[in-house]
């Protein structure tokens, strides 16, 4: 059973939305305000039966408990995976040696790029070589900004640029 499934099972829709929306039992659903559209009439229906929730008014939207929270709070579903499953106590797996390892790798490749970025700027601004002249030469014939060269402060957002 994957973790979503196992938060499903444990957190009860109804209960859950019941936090956001005043529900009403009509039948065997539950009816509400819908919180995803201004509205008078109830029309943001909970089924118990399917864990599931639709609003039959002019948002039209629907979905399980991930969906309801990743609308109601702007969460992507990693993180509303996260919030749930703190809720029904199931402890998410760490990153597994091989995701963090990957991590690293890019923070360092990350690094490596900003400094890299960083020298050959310092090299194109105030490098005495005559390639460093030819290639500002080269930048000023073709009419480009002077700013395209940066300032000394400037690095960290050419660095992301590179
Ligand atoms: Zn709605």
């Amino acid at each position: 059973m994957s973790v979503a499934d196992e938060v499903k099972d444990r957190i009860d829709i109804v209960d859950f939305i019941s936090n956001y929306v005043q529900l009403k039992k009509a039948g065997r659903t539950y009816k509400g305000i819908c919180p995803f559209h201004s509205e008078k009439t109830p029309s943001f229906v909970v089924f118990p039966h399917t864990q599931t929730w639709h609003c039959f008014g002019a948002c039209g939207t629907g979905g399980d408990i991930f969906a309801f929270l990743m609308r109601h709070e702007g969460l992507d579903f990693s993180e509303a995976l996260r919030q749930l499953a703190e809720r029904a106590g199931i402890p998410l797996a760490p990153p597994t040696p091989e995701a963090t390892e990957s991590d690293k790798r890019r923070d360092t490749l990350r690094e490596m790029h900003a400094v890299a970025a960083q020298y050959f700027n310092h090299l194109l601004r105030t490098s005495p070589s005559p390639t460093a002249q030819a290639a500002r030469d080269y930048i000023s014939r073709r009419s480009l900004n002077a700013g395209i060269l940066g300032q000394p402060e400037d690095i960290s957002t050419q660095a992301r640029f590179h």
